[in-house]
């Protein structure tokens, strides 16, 4: 049994406060570590260095700050596999799957290593007689992130590489379900030469949130989680009047044309419905067939390889997928997999029985499949997360985009054909921030940017990318001009 310790001021402290949550493996349902959960007053001394700490790192070069980035993208390389094994022992991933989380976060690292290039200002000569204008672009100070479970260092890396070299002090506040892997990653940043207090990482529960968004010295709070969450978060932020980014939750859909390759769709639809037991804000959740004959294809394309799903341990090199998080999730999925039957729906694949030999207390489930799903059903409004994929009743083209419009998230959707006009106008009218035309899972790449619309993301920026660059500094715009230039006497109308 272990037990994960806060990062303050770079050292490596054991929060005093009595609370502790309990850490669990998941595929074996034994709990592994213990949590301390910081008290108001350790959070207080995590935001007192981070902003002692600001003033020498935001006149650091932006330069130095990107040679800090190499060493650590080296690093992170060089220890992929034990960075992934982290991930795994506490969310129950494959071990594939956590490197792929990984590779997808040395990405951010990446591009953050371009800061000079990405924080170079504007400058405009003459903009009036003498007179001449720039812009640059200014960090906020204390920043502040909190992560969800489901991508335990790659979420939190989508943030504090990005906040750091753009010159921010940060406080990470990481899932309190698998905390392990993002306070490793935080521990190479310090190894990789950042000073002390320039990251700090503070472990805790809802009281622990509510007093980073109280907190005055925070200037910024980036959240990753489910909508709900990142409602509460974007209001509490706001109200205390930081600059706030909230990502929520998803139903993600992937309508299947009448021309597609029903094989390469239904792969598609595997690897995204039940890739991460279906623990990702980008899997696929609903199949939306085009049509009767689609929609049969598409059943019986699907049935025998949900059957055939390898579900096992982290450990199990063959394995596709491993168990769910907790114990309650799998109440809970379990739950709604009981309603969508008593609701009407066709349960094609029943995972609810599963049982692994050796793990009979492991969170696992079976993959489920669903056919005939009706959008009145809860099981098409809610975000299951879990393995569960629902194909919907069969629609046309223009009910499908209408359907995908209506519903309340918009985080990602793809659409699966051969004809390029039906493609061009779903992604025109789609009312969703990421969209994949034949590729399931259209998660940006580093250089652009992470974002749903509507419930799936409150706050006006992207997460990574360029948005990341304009999140986390402030505009500053100075005129100047030389007293040569200067004319004689006051002026009193409006300059021009
Ligand atoms: P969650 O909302 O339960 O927790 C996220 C964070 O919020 C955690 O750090 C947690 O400690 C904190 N938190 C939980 N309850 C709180 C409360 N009452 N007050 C203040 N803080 C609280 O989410 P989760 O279960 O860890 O993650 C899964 C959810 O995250 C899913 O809904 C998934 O879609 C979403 N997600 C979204 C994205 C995206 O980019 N849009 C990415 C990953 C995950």
């Amino acid at each position: 049994m272990y037990s994960v310790t806060n990062l303050i001021d770079g050292e490596a402290v054991a929060s005093q406060s009595g609370r502790e949550s309990a850490i669990f493996n998941p595929a074996t349902g034994e709990q592994i570590g213990t949590l301390g959960l910081s008290s108001d007053a350790e959070i207080n001394q995590a935001v007192a260095c981070a902003k002692a700490a600001f003033p020498a790192w935001a006149a650091t070069p932006p330069a130095k700050r990107a040679r800090i980035m190499f060493a650590y993208a080296a690093l992170v390389r060089e220890r992929a596999d034990d960075i992934a094994r982290e991930i795994s022992r506490e969310h129950g991933k494959t071990h594939d799957d956590a490197l792929g989380e990984v590779a997808r976060a040395m990405e951010v690292i990446e591009y953050a290593c371009a800061a000079p290039e990405l924080l170079k200002g504007e400058f405009s000569r003459n903009v009036g007689p003498g007179i001449d204008t720039q812009s640059e672009r200014q960090p906020l100070g204390v920043v502040a992130g909190i992560t969800p479970f489901n991508f335990p260092a790659m979420v939190p890396m989508w943030m504090f590489p990005m906040a750091i070299v753009c010159g921010n002090t940060f406080i990470l506040k990481p899932s309190e379900r698998d905390p392990s892997a993002a306070t490793f990653v935080c521990q190479l940043l310090m190894e990789a030469g950042l000073p002390k207090g320039v990251l700090n990482v503070v472990h805790g529960d809802k009281s622990a949130v509510d007093c980073l968004l109280d907190h005055p010295d925070v200037k910024a709070v980036s959240f990753v989680g489910s909508t709900p969450i990142a409602k509460y978060v974007y209001r509490r932020g706001t109200d205390s009047a930081k600059r706030v980014q909230a990502l929520g939750g998803a139903k993600n859909h992937m309508i299947v044309m009448p021309d597609a390759d029903m094989d390469q769709a239904a792969d598609a639809l595997m690897g995204a419905g039940y890739g991460s037991a279906g623990e990702r804000c980008m899997a696929v959740s609903v199949a939306v067939p085009i049509g009767e004959d689609t929609a049969d294809k598409l059943v019986n394309a699907l049935k025998p390889k949900v059957e055939a799903l390898k579900i096992g341990p982290s450990t199990d090199e063959t394995a596709e997928m491993g168990p769910v998080i907790t114990a309650e999730a799998k109440d809970r999925i379990s739950g709604l997999i009981d309603s969508g039957v008593a609701q009407g729906a066709d349960l094609v694949v029943d995972g609810r029985g599963f049982s692994l030999q050796g793990y009979e207390q492991g969170y696992f489930l079976g993959g489920s499949l669903f056919d005939k799903v009706s959008p009145e059903m809860d099981i098409y409004k809610t975000e299951i997360f879990g393995p569960v994929l629902s194909i919907l009743e069969p629609q046309s083209f223009e009910s499908a985009v209408k359907l995908i419009n209506e519903h309340e998230y918009g985080n990602g959707t793809a659409i699966f054909t051969r004809n390029g006009d039906a493609a061009r106008k779903f992604s025109s009218a789609i009312e969703v921030g990421m969209v994949g035309v034949n590729v399931p899972i259209p998660v940006p790449v580093a250089f652009h940017s992470f974002g749903g619309w509507k419930r799936s993301s409150f706050g006006s920026h992207g997460i990574y990318g360029p948005e990341a660059v304009h999140f986390y500094t402030r505009l500053k715009t100075t005129t100047t001009r030389w007293p040569e230039g200067i004319p004689q006497g006051a002026v009193f109308t409006f300059p021009s």
